[in-house]
């Protein structure tokens, strides 16, 4: 330390030390979840950096008392940001229905429900009726199977994992023949070509970017085709001089060659969704009856569920992938079995009205403008911010039918001294933190994927 003036060498002998700062902070009922050890390591880090801004001569000139209640402050930033960055709730007001970065689909009471019963001892694997082991997801595969017309049903961990299985154990060491337009990357890091390389599989391209044709499959069979590979491009599409080969199409080239159909449909629908403008994702069911030996698609996009992959088809192709040991890695937990028998239960009744995702999908503009001329009215009345309802669009999300994007009324907010970017910020500071979008350097609200009973606290996020 050689070189150090006299003012920093007393300032550093006036630090706080670790006990002393615990002496302040232990017994508060803010860091009462941060257990002992957790408390003295965030104590440690404040010494650490007071140190450093003293060598730096950044805290001017400082007591024992004012080091004291610095360190205090720097405990309570560092455990504030460590509590913020754990999972918790917000309330998405950017109208896009399936955030992926928000959660994707918000869950139906009934399924919200049904995780807290079967969070403790349930009978996952117990059947109630002969008090002996029973089928683990086996009401959830038959609901599936009943909802898609399928032989056969089984669940995994996501629709990435169902791609994965199906390929692993139904084409590990053969071809699979895909069409160049859907050798797509969907969310980062699932690439069609990556996974079937990874599944021991050997991918034959067939056709172009914009066009493949019957003919095209029917060329590239051989001897060592496993199968042939539909997948949905989900959030791409290509315009203008296109052509694709039909479901029905290619199920009967497949089953002439004696291999497997199978399409990744990715978000599909259980439901048809053209009434809301959602006509290009495919409806499982109808995958099923055009002759597919096996369908994936995921739980929480389109169906509107718990995160999960969904296989359904042929009773023995099903039952291959439930013997191989990957399944048993692959396999989800017992309250995502309840959430998704609770969501799927919601199909055989009033599958729009009690499903999140498709009741927002199937609001209309009007609707949404009545509830967003109230909310605008709330605002100015609170004399702090300006509100005006505009119109706009939504976005379905979660790599799902990029062409549609349902029109929506937006609550824009302005205020006298605050930037867009201000009010965004502060609304993401709050305890429950308010997600919206900046569209043209102003802050807007879309209600469409805001609960009725979230406005009031909404409302409440801008009269702080
Ligand atoms: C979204 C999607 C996947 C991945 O689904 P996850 O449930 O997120 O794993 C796979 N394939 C297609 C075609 C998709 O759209």
């Amino acid at each position: 330390m050689t070189g150090m003036n006299v003012e920093k060498e007393t300032a550093l002998a006036i630090v706080p030390s670790v006990d002393a700062i615990l002496r302040e902070v232990s017994g508060r009922a803010e860091f009462a979840a941060a257990g002992a050890a957790r408390l003295t390591e965030l104590a440690r880090s404040a010494t650490d950096s007071i140190r450093g801004d003293l060598l730096s001569c950044a805290l001017g000139d400082p007591t024992r008392e004012s080091l004291t209640a610095d360190a205090v402050a720097r405990v309570e930033r560092l455990w504030r940001i460590e509590v913020r960055s754990g999972t918790r709730r917000v309330i998405n007001a950017t109208g896009v229905v399936i955030h992926t970065n928000l959660g994707r689909a918000p869950l139906s009471d009934a399924a919200r429900e049904a995780i807290a019963d079967a969070a403790g001892y349930c009978n996952l694997e117990y059947d109630l009726e002969t008090g002996r082991r029973g089928s683990r997801g086996a009401r959830a595969e038959r609901l599936i199977a009943e909802l898609t017309g399928a032989e056969s049903a089984l669940i995994v961990n996501n629709c990435a994992a169902a791609a994965f299985l199906v390929l692993r154990v139904l084409a590990s060491g053969g071809e699979v023949i895909v069409s160049r337009g859907e050798l797509v990357e969907i969310g980062g890091d699932f690439r069609v070509p990556d996974v079937l390389a990874e599944s021991g599989a050997r991918l034959v391209e067939v056709g172009t970017t914009n066009r493949t044709k019957l003919a095209d499959y029917e060329r590239a069979i051989t001897e060592s085709t496993a199968l042939i590979l539909k997948v949905h491009p989900s959030n791409y599409r290509i315009v203008g001089f296109t052509a694709a080969t039909e479901v029905s199409e290619l199920a009967g080239l497949a089953h002439r060659s004696g291999i497997l159909l199978f399409e990744d449909a990715g978000s599909g629908a259980l439901v048809d969704l053209s009434g809301f403008g959602l006509d290009d994702e495919p409806l499982i069911a109808r995958s099923v009856a055009a002759g597919a030996d096996i369908v994936s698609f995921s739980g929480d996009k389109l169906v509107g569920g718990i995160q999960a992959g969904f296989i359904v088809g042929r009773r023995d192709s099903v039952e291959r992938l439930r013997r191989h040991p990957l399944y048993r890695a692959l396999r989800i937990d017992k309250t995502a079995y309840a959430a998704i028998e609770a969501t799927l239960g919601a199909y055989r009744r009033d599958p729009v009205g009690e499903i999140p995702v498709l009741r927002m999908l199937s609001t209309t503009a009007d609707e949404i403008e009545a509830r967003a001329m109230k909310f605008a009215a709330a605002l100015n009345d609170g004399a702090q911010f300006t509100a005006e309802v505009v119109r706009g669009h939504s976005v379905v999300g979660g790599g799902s039918a990029p062409g549609t994007q349902p029109e929506t009324a937006l609550v824009v907010i302005g205020h006298e001294l605050l930037s867009a970017a201000r009010i965004d910020g502060h609304l993401r500071s709050l305890k429950v933190p308010v997600i919206s979008r900046i569209i043209d350097g102003r802050v807007a609200i879309d209600l469409r994927t805001v609960s009725e009973s979230e406005e009031p606290e909404l409302l409440e996020a801008f009269a702080t």
